[in-house]
């Protein structure tokens, strides 16, 4: 049983570990055990199951609580889902992060026709930004829509997108040539089936998760599909990630804490030399270690999460938890591991699967790099200004 003392911090207000004592108690009954052979089945399953539960209304910026973000609440649910299950984490962490731009900069009726959706689970949300030549260098972007009459046509390709394959709808950023650079780029909402739009790929992973590769020929989509103004889909993308950067966090935070709760678990229970694994000092050491470097990023991320609430910048702050808790959770999981012994990387054990699912959140929505870079730009800038 995790340790909730951490709800007390001057972060939160009550109503976030109602949240969480009612999710934890949901997921487990619901989502826990829930591993199947065929992810797409499994994927579809849980965001029906979360939209079904309300969930998913946390994650829609225009919804709830006067259509405010409460990243506090969306942090804590994927840190909770996280520990349980990192499939039904990516789930809900997707509706938010395909359905993000629509909410934030949609036309109404944009909002209207998808967000509702989305929201009950009835149709699955993924975000187009990624390209073969254009991962952490998103300006370098290939892909292009050109205006034909009351439409654009899109030619050009994706990878690495989430959903990719199961998703009713994506939300694709393509280059519209307003301006060289960052500046060029438009945000569209390319339903699944739209001629000219196909699955090029499905892409295999280490954790698996629905995963492809698009491609666009001709395709034509109505002018009313583009979300904001032309030429502001790089704000778009930047500010939908902003809202979602610190979760990321959260969810290393989540598996994290599951990693160190089996960990512990076994430490008691495991006999060897006439003791427990945990007599050991060795031992404690790491467990002195693990349980530092969880509360360490759990500060950091509730710190960006709750500044973010206030409606404080968080650049800064959001991309040191970002990086802390994704470096901090894989040390904490390869501990696990270790402790766990031959156990530990047997296929379908706890720690073996945490071990798979964490290492692609040190690259994704922002390499560690790239937070590094970003904090030193925060650093240097903060410098200057007060010179
Ligand atoms: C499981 C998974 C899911 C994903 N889902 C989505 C999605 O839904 N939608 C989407 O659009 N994209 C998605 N991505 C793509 C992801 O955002 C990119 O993989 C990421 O931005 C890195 O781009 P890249 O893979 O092209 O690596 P590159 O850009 O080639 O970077 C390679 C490495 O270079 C290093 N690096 C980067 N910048 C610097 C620097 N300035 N200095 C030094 N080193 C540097 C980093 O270690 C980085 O990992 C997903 C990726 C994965 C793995």
């Amino acid at each position: 049983m995790a340790d909730k003392a951490y709800l007390d911090w001057p972060f939160f207000e009550p109503r976030h570990a109602e949240l969480e004592a009612a999710l934890d108690a949901w997921a487990l009954e619901h989502v826990r055990g829930l591993h199947g052979k065929d992810v797409d089945a499994d994927c579809r399953q849980l965001v029906r199951l979360l939209g079904e539960a309300g969930w998913l209304h946390h994650a829609i910026a225009s919804e709830g609580d006067g259509g405010k973000i409460d990243t506090r609440a969306i942090c804590l649910i994927r840190e909770t889902l996280a520990r349980h299950n990192g499939l039904a984490d990516f789930a809900f962490a997707m509706q938010g992060l395909g359905s993000g731009a629509i909410s934030l900069f949609g036309s109404q009726a944009q909002r209207e026709h998808y967000s509702p959706r989305v929201a009950r689970g009835e149709a699955i949300a993924a975000f187009a930004l990624s390209e073969p030549g254009a991962g952490s260098d998103v300006a370098a972007m290939q892909c292009a829509a050109r205006q034909d009459g009351d439409s654009y046509v899109l030619d050009g390709e994706k990878t690495w997108i989430s959903n990719g394959g199961i998703a009713d709808f994506y939300v694709v950023f393509a280059r519209t040539g307003e301006a060289p650079g960052a500046r060029g780029i438009s945000a569209f909402v390319v339903d699944a089936g739209t001629p000219g739009f196909e699955i090029a790929e499905r892409i295999e992973v280490i954790a698996p998760h629905p995963l492809a590769r698009l491609r666009f020929d001709a395709c034509r989509v109505p002018a009313a599909q583009r979300i904001g103004e032309a030429g502001q889909g790089f704000k778009v993308a930047m500010a939908t990630l902003d809202v979602f950067r610190t979760s990321v966090a959260a969810a290393a935070l989540g598996f994290a804490r599951r990693a160190f709760d089996e960990a512990l678990a076994h430490a008691t229970r495991r006999q060897m030399f006439g003791q427990t694994l945990a007599d050991f000092q060795l031992t404690q050491a790491r467990l002195a270690q693990m349980a530092t470097q969880i509360d360490a990023s759990a500060l950091l991320t509730y710190r960006a999460a709750w500044q973010r609430d206030r409606g404080a910048k968080v650049t800064k702050e959001a991309a040191m938890a970002k990086m802390t808790a994704t470096e901090s959770a894989q040390q904490v999981i390869d501990a696990a591991v270790q402790m766990f012994g031959g156990l530990g990387v047997t296929s379908g054990h706890p720690a073996e699967m945490l071990y798979r699912e964490i290492r692609a959140l040190r690259i994704y929505e922002g390499a560690t790099e790239v937070q590094q870079l970003i904090i030193a730009r925060e650093l240097l800038r903060e410098a200057k200004e007060s010179s």
